[in-house]
């Protein structure tokens, strides 16, 4: 009779890395023999997104590591993206190379993270900071502007500030304006607000607090009253919304598809 028990994690980020690696370097050596940490994410690198900014700005031209250099060598891992989770009969559907597989579990962990932006008005006509391949794009469409072309930054919270003064630094001849729909980074004392403000115009990007983007054009943002900001490119750097699989899955979800803290019992475990 085979007494392995599997601990599957969904979601190869810094949650999910963390987990299998604090899990596997607990166990005893006979707990070792008896349990198997299983991780699927759907490419085999780790994917530093706290860099993905940087990647879009060109002040570093990588942001993966591949997986086996971050993962406990113990830990097992299957290329493949988590399409449905089934928790009536503890399993994952896994969609993988070599098509759709069925992963038994005991324990699941759920750790997959944020990625793209939410859909606005036109929003196809922005880039992104959320994935790396939007990343990347977004590097793309920088090094194609010319000197005095205007670059604006949507979202005012930590990225989009780390976003426009790596880009400011960057490529001083560019224009750059962020565009905050709320107070600039309004979970910081009033103190470290003013510190950044006079740092992004020392660098001199354009802030425009208190004014929400509703539409994005090739040639402009627009913002809730109607008045527009030139762009000659977009990059949203605001919230991100969550993967559909909890959601997918006819799981208990809250209004933005987040995994339902209520659900998680004895057989699932948020990241
Ligand atoms: C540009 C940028 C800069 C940031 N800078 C900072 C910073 O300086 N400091 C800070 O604290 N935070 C920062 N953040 C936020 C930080 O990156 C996130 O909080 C962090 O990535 C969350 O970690 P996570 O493991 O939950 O998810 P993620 O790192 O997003 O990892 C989720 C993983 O799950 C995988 N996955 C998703 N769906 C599935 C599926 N169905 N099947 C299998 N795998 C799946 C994804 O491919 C990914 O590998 C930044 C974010 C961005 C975008």
């Amino acid at each position: 009779m085979n007494t392995t028990r599997t601990v599957a994690i969904v979601g190869a980020g810094y949650a999910g890395v963390l987990a299998a690696n604090r899990l596997q370097a607990s166990l005893t050596e006979t707990e070792r023999l008896r349990m198997s940490i299983v991780m699927v994410n759907p490419r085999a690198v780790f994917i530093d997104r706290i860099r993905l900014h940087q990647l879009a700005a060109g002040t570093t031209d990588a942001a993966t590591i591949p997986l086996d250099h971050v993962l406990h060598p113990d830990v097992t891992v299957i290329v493949g993206e988590v399409t449905r989770i089934l928790p009536e009969r503890n399993g994952i559907v896994i969609d993988a190379a070599k098509g759709p597989i069925e992963l038994p579990y005991d324990v699941l962990i759920y750790a997959v993270g944020s990625g793209a932006p939410p859909s606005i008005p036109g929003g196809a006509s922005s880039h992104s900071v959320g994935t790396h391949d939007e990343a990347l794009m977004a590097g793309a469409a920088v090094r194609r502007l010319v000197p005095g072309n205007r670059i604006v930054v949507v979202g005012g919270g930590a990225t989009g500030v780390e976003m426009a003064s790596e880009l400011a630094e960057e490529n001083p001849q560019m224009d750059i304006a962020l565009v905050s729909a709320g107070p600039l980074l309004s979970s910081l004392p009033q103190r470290g607000r003013k510190y950044v403000k006079s740092t992004l115009a020392f660098l001199n990007v354009q802030v425009v607090e208190n004014e929400r983007v509703v539409h994005v054009d090739m040639n402009f943002v627009e913002l809730e009253g109607g008045r527009r900001i030139r762009s000659d490119l977009t990059i949203w750097a605001g919230s991100f919304t969550v993967p559909a699989l909890a959601r997918a899955s006819a799981l208990a979800v809250d209004a933005a598809g987040r995994l339902n803290i209520g659900f998680v019992g004895h057989h699932l475990w948020c990241g």
